[in-house]
């Protein structure tokens, strides 16, 4: 419980940046934070201005709903005009959250959404699973946010105050791999669904790789824990 997170009653964080601790703790793979947090970007083709703020959810509403019937709805809006969006997540869409998203895209086709997360939500639960594909399913682009995806939105989004020059979390890369696997395998089984052969294939491959990843994840930590007695 990390309650503390979320004083404040308005979605959007201060001056629409935000806090370096914030964004170091809510965007570490490994710990599971309850507040959600969304940076996003709006780029307008007939428009030279590039807005780049931050929200997170509340107990009552996720992040992406606020976003789309508030802070989309703030945008000057000419049908004419495409609209590229780029979020950038410390929790994937829920199976709930992804329907309204695809509601908001089908009356919208003039918008085009990318969306990078640093963990996927309840990866586990079929509902969710099924909300990540159908999003891509209609031309959205999901992917783990990487290392220079961590550094691009310190350096865009984090409070400048004292600010570090750059943010590259080495230790994250095993978790990086680890959901990005676990987002391959989630997003395959709509391009081989149909074929029950492939898809029992699939999940024993799915089942090593998460075996794959936990033992690389102990011998890091391990190497780590060492290398530190040894300093
Ligand atoms: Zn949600």
């Amino acid at each position: 419980e990390d309650s503390e997170l979320d004083p404040c009653s308005s979605l959007e964080c201060f001056r629409g940046k935000i806090e370096q601790e914030t964004y170091i703790d809510s965007y570490d793979p490994s710990v599971l934070r309850r507040v959600q947090y969304l940076l996003y970007e709006v780029k307008w083709s007939n428009s030279r201005k590039l807005t780049q703020r931050c929200c997170h959810s509340t107990r009552t509403e996720h992040a992406e709903i606020y976003f789309l019937e508030d802070v989309f709805h703030r945008q000057r809006y000419d049908p004419s005009d495409h609209c590229s969006l780029t979020w950038y997540m410390s929790w994937s869409p829920c199976g709930e959250c992804c329907k309204a998203i695809r509601d908001f895209l089908k009356e919208q086709p003039n918008v085009n959404l990318v969306i990078y997360v640093a963990r996927i939500y309840c990866h586990e639960e079929e509902n969710n699973r099924q909300g990540l594909r159908s999003l891509v399913n209609i031309g959205v682009t999901i992917r783990i946010m990487d290392l220079p995806v961590y550094s691009y939105c310190w350096r865009t989004f984090v409070c400048d105050e004292d600010k570090d020059e750059d943010y590259w979390p080495r230790h994250f890369a095993p978790w990086i791999m680890l959901y990005s696997l676990e987002l391959q395998s989630i997003l395959q089984v709509s391009r081989t669904s149909g074929r029950g052969h492939l898809h029992e294939e699939m999940i024993q491959s799915h089942m090593q790789n998460w075996t794959f990843v936990t033992i690389y994840l102990l011998l890091a930590g391990l190497t780590q824990h060492c290398s530190r007695n040894w300093r």
